[in-house]
């Protein structure tokens, strides 16, 4: 019998600016749009053909080289991006809360994030969280377009009660999950070429054993763990592989 065992993420669909945005000044391209809006960006090699991923981590929430190893491998698998993958395991950076809500992220993201898009290089951010979201069972989180965080502190404690995984295990699923979001999943971007959008919940999948489904079940983390898709159903895939077609 399946399980739900946690939350995954929370989806935030409408931005509400947090002060004057820093980022606007150097940034042309914009970091502060709904997630999900730059799918094709990442999918498409047509106007960035190199991908730079900054992650940024506070203290006692480093991802692991494994973390590392298997975000590479999902947007070699996932991205078009010839001219390479390049991930920057940055700064550590300072708590600002135990409690995390979409501000709270955003303003971690305006005071430390250093890498923008420029020319063909898209950048994308991601932290690694010390706490919470401040609603309960949320494991990851997509705010922006070109930004996420995970919250490793938290998975760990889950992973900690639930043998079907470990903390590793859990913080490279959600970091996945967080990316798909990214890449337009469901329907945030690239849109769906056949429904399979969860009713309650934007941005996720009807398959209970697809990686996009809201929350972790049994059976999807065991499609995480042994499909060569990391966890996307066939309904996400044919969604990715419609909006990576060039343009033209
Ligand atoms: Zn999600
Ligand atoms: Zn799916």
């Amino acid at each position: 019998m399946e399980k739900r065992v946690i939350v995954i993420v929370m989806l935030f669909g409408v931005i509400t600016l947090i002060g004057c945005s820093s980022n606007s000044k150097s940034d042309p391209y914009s970091s502060t749009n709904p997630p999900g809006t730059s799918a094709g960006h990442y999918l498409r090699a047509d106007e960035f053909d190199r991908l730079i991923v900054e992650i940024d981590y506070v203290t006692g929430n480093k991802p692991s080289a494994a973390n590392i190893e298997v975000m590479q491998s999902f947007l070699e698998y996932a991205l078009a991006k010839p001219k390479g993958i390049e991930i920057i395991l940055d700064d550590e950076i300072d708590s600002l809360t135990d409690f995390y809500g979409r501000n709270e992220m955003a303003i971690a993201e305006n005071r430390h994030r250093d890498m923008f898009t420029e020319g063909k290089t898209l950048a994308t951010y991601v932290l690694y969280m010390n706490g919470k979201v401040a609603a309960s069972s949320i494991g990851g989180s997509t705010f922006y377009n070109t930004s996420m965080a995970v919250f490793p502190e938290f998975l760990t404690t889950i992973a900690d009660t639930v043998s079907a995984y470990t903390a590793d295990e859990l913080i490279s699923y959600v970091t996945v999950h967080e990316f798909g979001h990214k890449l337009g999943l469901v329907d945030i971007g690239s849109p769906m070429q056949e429904p399979h959008a969860f009713r309650n919940a934007r941005g996720h999948c009807s398959d209970s054993t697809c990686v996009m489904w809201p929350t972790i079940t049994e059976a999807s983390f065991e499609r995480y763990k042994s499909d060569t898709t990391f966890g996307l159903g066939s309904l996400c895939l044919q969604d990715l592989l419609e909006n990576a077609k060039p343009l033209n």
